[in-house]
């Protein structure tokens, strides 16, 4: 499939760790001044003054978390660091450091990490964040890979889970279920691919949901813009596991009810064609599918002109007391539950 075509394989045994970590890092250059020490001594030193400090770490797991028959190994690199800093910046934080450890099979040339590094590396230069340290091992089995990413934000300006209050308005970045349906797509590719070795995926038509699965961005943009419009939300978090258990989890911590509204969840016109085509509810793809990494939040309803003509933001529903539970208003007006189905990691 997407297969890498380097035909060059540099044996990881003929550097040895220290030469490999000095290898992989060298490239990098320290951006923050919060960094007093990065790579190269026993631990790293950090000064963030009179900031708070916010630190997130995930952990990624070969064949659980992702397959390396269609994820290249360079856009692995830039998710993981990714599904840190969409972390961070749910905390209404800007993300400045990060560590990464991994842990690899001999199976992998130096080429490879080469590509995993590149990937970190574009990363780390788009979010402006210093590679700080890591670790190295081997591992007998699959790819391993934690990312833990550290971020500033004055005090005062943090946002938790359990802020939302009745009457609030529920607020989503972005779009939802792209990557899910990407996912779908690729899935699929790979079982043809295992039928018929010679067939040539044409992936054109899913640019944008494969993209959404293989290249996600966290919502850096989100955070600024919503500083910029002095709005301050009541409570966020980011769509890793899917719309309906992230609201769930807002919920459940500020102690108040929901109404989502299904006809306002926002849905990118491909992931509404390619739901179509697999025969897949579209609302249940955004309320399961998970890996979006937008931004849900809670705003005051008094906040609500200042994000109203945005097209980044789309109100989905409002919360409520508590007693009147978490419910989907469906287009025909119908209240259904919401259930936290979360993601596929924890079905096998
Ligand atoms: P120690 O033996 O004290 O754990 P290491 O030899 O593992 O030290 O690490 C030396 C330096 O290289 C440290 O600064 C560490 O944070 C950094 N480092 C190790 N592995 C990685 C990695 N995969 N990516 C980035 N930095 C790393
Ligand atoms: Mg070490």
């Amino acid at each position: 499939m997407i297969e890498d075509k380097n035909q060059e394989r540099t044996p990881l045994s003929h550097l040895g760790e220290f030469a490999l970590i000095e290898h992989l890092t060298k490239n990098f250059r320290i951006k923050h001044t919060s960094t007093l020490k990065g790579v190269g001594d026993d631990a790293a030193v950090l000064d963030f003054k009179n900031k708070k400090v916010v630190l997130t770490t995930d952990l990624l797991v070969e064949s659980v978390h992702f397959d390396l028959s269609y994820m290249p190994l360079k856009h692995l690199g830039y998710k993981a660091v990714i599904v840190n800093l969409s972390d961070v910046y749910a905390m209404n934080a800007t993300p400045t450091q990060i560590t990464v450890s991994i842990a690899v099979s001999n199976r992998f040339p130096l080429e490879a990490l080469e590509d995993l590094y590149a990937g970190i590396e574009t990363a780390t230069n788009i979010y402006n964040v210093d590679l700080i340290g890591g670790d190295t091992t081997s591992s007998n089995t699959g790819l391993l890979i934690s990312v833990t990413a550290i971020g500033e934000v004055e005090e005062g300006k943090e946002v938790y889970r359990d802020g939302a209050k009745p009457n609030d308005l529920l607020v989503v970045s972005g779009d939802l279920g792209g990557a899910y349906m990407g996912l779908q797509v690729l899935e699929r590719e790979k079982e043809v691919y295992k039928v018929n070795p010679s067939s040539q995926p044409d992936l054109e038509p899913y640019t944008y949901i494969v993209e959404r699965q293989l290249k996600p961005e966290a919502r850096k943009d989100i955070v600024k813009l919503l500083n910029d419009l002095d709005v301050k939300p009541t409570s966020m978090i980011d769509i890793s596991d899917g719309l309906s258990s992230e609201i769930i989890h807002l919920c459940k911590q500020s102690g108040v009810g929901c109404d989502l509204y299904e006809e306002k969840i926002p849905l990118d016109p491909a992931v509404i064609s390619v739901c179509e085509e697999f025969n897949i509810d579209s609302t249940t793809v955004a309320l399961n599918g998970g890996e979006d990494y937008e931004l849900l939040f809670t705003i005051s309803q008094e906040d609500f002109p200042k994000i109203k003509a945005n097209p980044n933001f789309t109100v989905i529903g409002f919360m409520k007391e508590a007693e009147s539970g978490m419910h989907l208003v469906t287009r025909s007006e119908s209240k259904i539950p919401l259930k936290a189905q979360g993601w596929k990691n924890f079905n096998v």
